[in-house]
């Protein structure tokens, strides 16, 4: 049994226990209600059962996702009995209460403050001035070396597979100083690499006419590239994620080939086949991607290219797969995550054309998978014998874990490290590379 918090006249604190499912937007959200759910004075407890409420932040994307989500929503009420639910599936709340219908609230993603109504309802809050110090970065459920920031909400997209800008509408970004500030204050509290992150890091500032506003003491334009050059001052590992490949994407490579933001993008190609690309309504010119891709490793060789794909896309031919695959060996990707096409309720890709049986969607997921290993596995074996600086993540006997430049946290590979002197979580050690999988390094540490 965890011990409870206690409010200053010696009542135990209302205490929230909070499920966080989804991407690290979603974790973003999920920080935030917490955050504010402190600052009033509620506890978080590990445990379902120690505390008075639970809240469940559910992912709608996909149907493997909701019935994750549903899941979670099912244990908790028979764990604790009392669940208010949030996020993207909360978009449609009654496959939620169809299924859960106990459920106290259910409220839509971003709805931070009717999240928070609803906890009042349910279990109001109490004063108490010691429980109601929030640290300035606010509470993470990331690791404190690591945070997510993110830019904006929304998207201006209508990728025929995806219902986000359903869910979410529109791009809104936040305004540069804003964004700015909030890095400040995760620095200053300790954060040692900030993800950026939104449905859409490119676009970022379009919504707001890339309208300056004041940071320190000049204007910084919300644009992509101005926000990363801002960023860039902090002294902190930036990695960027989820960026459509528009061509002023071309202007960040100088950056990350002077280390001001690392060297790393994370840009989700979804497919290589002109047919599939149209489809999909994402950008088609894929000949040119690899001549773009040639010309940042040129500039940049120690450029990090993650990306994920979709197989079994509607009406994908064995002939378009096969383009696909070709287009892998030619980009030599470092990372590359898949996807089996789900057909989401709403989806307009699934009235383009037939669906593809789901022995062929499997039989592709595992041959993308096999060629793609065996090239991130050809590129991690390239980083043997080089001196590398690593992120410590966890200490513990016989190695500890970190990452180099090239591994965002929990979807890419670790760097097994062995040390002289005890590592420190957080700290940044040179590691000399020794040996590789088709994942993972694993090295010893030559100097901090
Ligand atoms: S860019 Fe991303 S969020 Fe926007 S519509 Fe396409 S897949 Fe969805």
């Amino acid at each position: 049994m965890t011990r409870r918090s206690m409010t200053a006249d010696g009542r135990p604190a209302p205490t929230v226990s909070f499920v966080s499912l989804g991407c690290p937007k979603a974790l973003v959200d999920s920080e935030r209600i917490v955050t504010r759910l402190r600052a009033e004075g509620y506890a978080l407890a590990r445990d379902h059962t120690d505390a008075d409420l639970v809240i469940v932040n559910t992912c709608g994307f996909l149907d493997s996702a909701k019935a994750e989500s549903l899941e979670a929503i099912g244990k908790a009420l028979k764990e604790n009995g009392k669940v208010i639910v949030t996020g993207c599936m909360g978009a449609e709340p009654e496959q939620i209460v169809s299924a859960h219908p106990n459920v106290l609230a259910v409220t839509g993603p971003q709805q931070y403050e009717r999240v928070v109504e609803a906890v009042h309802r349910v279990l109001p809050p109490r004063h108490d001035p010691f429980l109601d110090l929030v640290p300035p970065e606010g509470i993470k459920l990331t690791p404190r070396h690591y945070a997510y920031l993110k830019i904006s909400e929304g998207c201006n997209n209508r990728c025929t597979f995806c219902i986000i800008p359903k869910l979410r509408g529109d791009l809104v970004s936040r305004p540069a100083a804003d964004v700015l500030r909030e890095a400040e204050r995760l620095v200053k509290a300790g954060v040692k690499e900030l993800l950026v992150i939104s449905q859409d890091t490119s676009a970022y500032g379009v919504d707001l006419g890339y309208a300056a506003s004041r940071w320190r003491d000049r204007e910084v334009r919300a644009r992509f590239v101005d926000l990363a050059r801002a960023l860039g001052e902090l002294g902190v590992w930036v990695r960027m994620h989820y960026v459509y490949p528009y061509p002023h994407v071309d202007e960040i490579i100088p950056l990350m080939a002077e280390r001001k933001v690392l060297p790393y993008l994370d840009i989700p190609f979804q497919h290589a086949a002109p047919a599939v690309l149209k489809r999909m309504r994402r950008p088609a010119a894929q000949e040119k991607t690899l001549a773009r891709i040639a010309r940042w490793r040129a500039d940049c060789p120690e450029l990090t290219l993650r990306s994920t794909f979709i197989v079994g896309f509607p009406g994908e031919t064995e002939e378009d797969f096969e383009r696909l695959l070709q287009w892998l060996e030619e980009a030599s990707l470092d990372r590359v995550g898949c996807f089996k096409y789900e057909a989401v309720r709403g989806a307009a890709a699934n009235e383009l054309a037939p669906p593809v049986p789901e022995a062929v969607k499997d039989e592709r997921w595992h041959r993308l998978m096999r060629t793609q290993q065996a090239i991130s596995a050809r590129r991690l074996r390239r980083k043997i014998g080089t001196r590398q600086p690593v992120l410590i993540d966890a200490v513990g006997a016989p190695s500890a874990r970190g990452r180099t430049m090239a591994d965002a946290p929990e979807i890419d590979g670790v760097v097994h490290v062995t040390s002289r002197r005890p590592l420190r979580v957080g700290e940044i050690a040179t590691v000399k590379i020794e040996r590789a999988d088709a994942y993972d390094l694993y090295g010893s540490v030559v100097g901090f």
